[in-house]
Parts: C-alpha cells; sequence; structure tokens
C-alpha cells in the first residue's frame, strides 16, 4: 500500500499564490502554520523602518491630521514605534511639532499647567475643570520656560470664598524642586520619599522645564511589557514627518532638519512614481544626505525600482487599501494589499530595501500578515485614530464618544492643504479620493500596542518564524505556505454561529 509522503509541501509558496492573476487582500490570504520550538516571548519584533533606522516595535502612524500630531509620535516612538507627523499645517506649526517630541523627557510632563500670580482661583478652577489637574506651577509670565515663584494646589484655594483671589496671595512660594538633569528613576524616587503629587524641574536659573509626575510615573509603571523606546545616538526620541514634492516642501525639510533635526522625511503621494518625487529625491540626498527618505505609495515592483534607483531608503506601499480611501473607486488604480506587500517588498529585499505596508489593517492577523509577506513595519491610520493620543477633541454621537477621523484625500482635508498627495492642486475640480467621518473611542495606545504586539508574537510562533527577517526567508524559500480564503472559508475563519457573543479583545 503506498504510505503519504508528508515531505511534499502542503498550500502553496507566496509566488505560486500571487501569480496566479487575482488581487487578494489580507483577508483572502491565509497562512498554514508552522513548526513551534520556541515560546512566544521568544519572538523578536526589531526590525528595520528605513535602511538606516531600527525599531523594536514594526509599527508606524500614518501622517493624516486626524492621527499623528506631537503626542502621537512621542507615545509611538516610546513604544518602540515612530509617528510621522502630518503636514496639513504650516512649516512653523509642524516644526514645533518636531520640536516638541525631539524635546520630550520620557516619565516627566513637557507643558504642565501654569499660570501666573495675577491669575486668580476663577481661573485655577476653570483650568481644573478642562484640564483635569489639581495643582498649577505659578511662574514669573505664566509660561513653561520663565522662573518658578510658587505652586498651587486646591488645599491653597479650598477654604477661600472670594474667587477672584490672586493666585500670588495664596500660592506655597518655598517649593521643593529638582535640577534639569535629574533622571526619570530619581525622580520617581523623590516623589517616593517626598509623597508629593508633582515635584517641578528647574534649571541653574530657576526657569521651570519640566514636571515630575507622579500619575505619570504610576502609568508608566502600569503599562505592558513594550520595546525599547525608539531613539537615535542622542538619546532623543526618533520622529518622522510628512511632507510634498513642491518648491515649499524642500524649504519645509531644509527647516525640520535644521530646527530639529528630524530622522525621516516621508514624500507623501498616493501614486509615488513620479518625476516629482524623484527630483525631490534627488534634492534630499544631496542637500540632507543624512535624512532617511520615505517615497511612495508604490504597489507594484517597476513603481518600486524606479523609486529606489533614485535613492530611496523604504517604501510606503498601498494603494485604495486605506479604510478611508476611495481611490479604487474613484481612479479604478490600485491593488489588493497582500499582492502589493508581496510583490513590492519581493523586489525591495532584493535591493536591499525595507518596505511599510500601509493602510488596511484592522487587527492583529492583518500585522503579521503584512510582516509575513515581506513588509519590515506596518503603518496604520484607522487602528490609532480615535484614541486619546490623535489629535482633536472627542464628542458624542448618539450615545457613542467618538473623534473624527478623515481622509487626507477627503474634500475636509483638501480644503485645509492636502490636496498636492493626490496630484490635484492644479485642477479646479477637487475630486475627492477619501472620505470623512468618526470612529470610536479607542482608549490609548499606550494600552492598545503592546497587546497588538503580543498578538504578533504568538502569530509569528504558529507560523514557526523566531524574527520578521526568520518570516521573510521562510517565505521567500517556499517553506512558509500560503492559500487563499473562500468567501466561505473568510465566515468560518470569523465567529459564526452565535446566538450573542461579546468580542473582548484583551
Ligand atoms: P487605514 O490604516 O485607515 O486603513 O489607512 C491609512 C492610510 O490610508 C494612510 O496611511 C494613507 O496611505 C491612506 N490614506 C489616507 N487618507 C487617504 C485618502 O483620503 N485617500 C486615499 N486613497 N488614501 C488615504
Amino acid at each position: 500500500m503506498a504510505s503519504f509522503d508528508d515531505s511534499i509541501a502542503d498550500g502553496y509558496s507566496a509566488a505560486q499564490l500571487f501569480g496566479q492573476g487575482s488581487t487578494y487582500t489580507y483577508d483572502d490570504v491565509i497562512f498554514l502554520p508552522g513548526h513551534i520550538d520556541f515560546g512566544a516571548h521568544e519572538v523578536d519584533l526589531t526590525t528595520n523602518l528605513t535602511k538606516k533606522l531600527r525599531l523594536s516595535t514594526p509599527i508606524v502612524s500614518s501622517p493624516m491630521d486626524t492621527v499623528t500630531e506631537a503626542e502621537m509620535a512621542i507615545t509611538m516612538a516610546m513604544m518602540g514605534g515612530l509617528g510621522f507627523l502630518h503636514y496639513n499645517m504650516k512649516l512653523e506649526e509642524q516644526v514645533a511639532q518636531a520640536q516638541k517630541v525631539k524635546r520630550h523627557v520620557p516619565g516627566f510632563v513637557m507643558t504642565p499647567t501654569v499660570l501666573q500670580s495675577s491669575n486668580t482661583i476663577a481661573d485655577f478652577e476653570a483650568l481644573k475643570a478642562s484640564r483635569g489637574v489639581s495643582s498649577v506651577c505659578i511662574t514669573e509670565d505664566g509660561r513653561v520656560g520663565s522662573r518658578l515663584v510658587g505652586i498651587v494646589t486646591a488645599r491653597d484655594t479650598d477654604f477661600v470664598n472670594d474667587r477672584l483671589t490672586q493666585l500670588g496671595e495664596l500660592m506655597t512660594r518655598d517649593v521643593e524642586t529638582l535640577s534639569d538633569d535629574v533622571s526619570a528613576e530619581k525622580a520617581m524616587e523623590a516623589l517616593k520619599s517626598s509623597k508629593r503629587k508633582s515635584l517641578p524641574v528647574v534649571d541653574s536659573n530657576g526657569n521651570l522645564v519640566r514636571l515630575a509626575s507622579r500619575a505619570v510615573c504610576l502609568e508608566e509603571a502600569r503599562m505592558p511589557r513594550r520595546g525599547a523606546a525608539s531613539t537615535g545616538p542622542d538619546g532623543r526620541l526618533l520622529v518622522g514627518a510628512a511632507v510634498g514634492t513642491r518648491d515649499d516642501d524642500r524649504r519645509r525639510v531644509d527647516a525640520l532638519v535644521a530646527a530639529t533635526a528630524v530622522d525621516a522625511v516621508i514624500l507623501d503621494s498616493s501614486q509615488g512614481d513620479s518625476t516629482y518625487q524623484l527630483d525631490m529625491l534627488a534634492y534630499l540626498k544631496r542637500a540632507h544626505p543624512d535624512l532617511q527618505v520615505v517615497c511612495g505609495n508604490v504597489v507594484t515592483s517597476g513603481q518600486a525600482r524606479r523609486l529606489i534607483q533614485g535613492g530611496a531608503d523604504a517604501l510606503r506601499i498601498g494603494m485604495g487599501s486605506g479604510s478611508i480611501c476611495t481611490t479604487q473607486e474613484v481612479c479604478a488604480v490600485g491593488r489588493g494589499q497582500a499582492a502589493a506587500v508581496w510583490q513590492v517588498s519581493r523586489l525591495a529585499a532584493s535591493l536591499g530595501v525595507p518596505t511599510i505596508a500601509d493602510g488596511g489593517v484592522q487587527n492583529s492577523g492583518h500585522i503579521v500578515k503584512a510582516l509575513a509577506l515581506g513588509a519590515s513595519t506596518v503603518m496604520c491610520g484607522s487602528l490609532f485614530a480615535g484614541t486619546s493620543e490623535a489629535p482633536g477633541e472627542y464628542f458624542v454621537v448618539d450615545g457613542v464618544r467618538v473623534k473624527q477621523y478623515r481622509g487626507m484625500g477627503s474634500l475636509e482635508a483638501m480644503a485645509k492643504g492636502s490636496e498636492a498627495r493626490y496630484h490635484s492642486d492644479t485642477q479646479n475640480l477637487k475630486i475627492a479620493q477619501g472620505v470623512s467621518g468618526t470612529v470610536r473611542d479607542k482608549g490609548s495606545i499606550r494600552k492598545t500596542v503592546p497587546f497588538l504586539m503580543q498578538a504578533v508574537r504568538q502569530g509569528f510562533q504558529d507560523l514557526g518564524s523566531r524574527s520578521i527577517p526568520a518570516a521573510h526567508a521562510a517565505l521567500a524559500g517556499g517553506v512558509m505556505r500560503v492559500e487563499a480564503r473562500s468567501t466561505a472559508a473568510q465566515a468560518e475563519g470569523g465567529i459564526h454561529d452565535m446566538h450573542s457573543f461579546n468580542k473582548v479583545r484583551w
């Protein structure tokens, strides 16, 4: 009787699957499991964002005006990823945002709430209500950076009836402070021994520079295990910024590099294979040889090759895959994201260039797929929109707490200046390639990202890959096997046949 030979590979290699004439999204493909001989905690997700920049967490936030400003970029870098600042704002504002990231010292409040002695109890109470603070620093001119003259807490004001009493009359003048070379660990010890909620940090001239805060320390300590923060050789957090390809954008990059030593720029275009992008790339490589330049977006090997030959340090992959995007519907151009990531990454890897899988990521499984199919990092918009670190205020719609999330090609975003991304700046008629809407309050990315990464580690363990390069090698060598999922297989792979259920992810 003939015996079954399991040395004959099951499933298909990626080259076979993607060579069949269909375009596939993440949901269309599924990986077959590999052999496990290591724990999920041993999976190393360290990766290259660009040729020169390394990250301990393979995820970056998208340069969209409802996703990444300084707060998102700081938190992403603290967790081992990176944020790309959007550029739907004036040059000076983008520089200020990048400076904020670069000046951030982990473990501290960098922009404490400050008033001056002439402010009243009513002013203090307004701040308590709007920002939830229980104390304010009093400086000479009411700003961070000027001389600290006192501190006011609710205990100073509680029993004062006249709400127009000036804070100068009530404040504690003899304030315990920390010097500005204090480390986060030493600051935490000082908070512990002093039993105070916060301690101002001052420079040698007595100017307020930041605040050591018990709440921030406790929050950091409670955070789940995460990758090492993304920092440069000078210890400052890494940050990226998006720019366009016009002459003005050259000045923008010059200013960003001069003022903040920004680590990477993204040439932000929905279709990056253009002479505009190649010319800008040539200029940046001449003017700022140390700057890492991410080009894109691309979805084919031909597009990728031209940009790599022009000197791109990384490629951003995706056209029409974003959750807010209507490019495929409006322009009939694009590609399924799984196919795009595989095809472009295969070419880029052969030329030593890392790729960023941009758009269409809805869950940890999509991140596993993007990384296993050849990307070195994933870029997310919708996953991070609606978090507390995303720009914008929460508001309530039909009883649900939401924040705005909009495509940079939506009419609303283009009205603020992002139309260059869609090559529509010279047109009289603006055509939207994105929509504007809302997403639910998702809490903080401090919680989301570590849980996502733990899920990704478990996915890699199931694949039998200990690291991202190991997965890339297994896929390229045909060892890792894939299949397309039929519609029924996708339904089967989701939750089904339940009367009701509660999907709690972590
Ligand atoms: P998401 O993570 O929400 O699925 O996708 C985010 C990505 O969609 C962004 O990083 C960007 O590449 C792309 N994107 C952002 N805004 C628009 C838009 O208005 N139109 C299109 N076509 N793509 C967009």
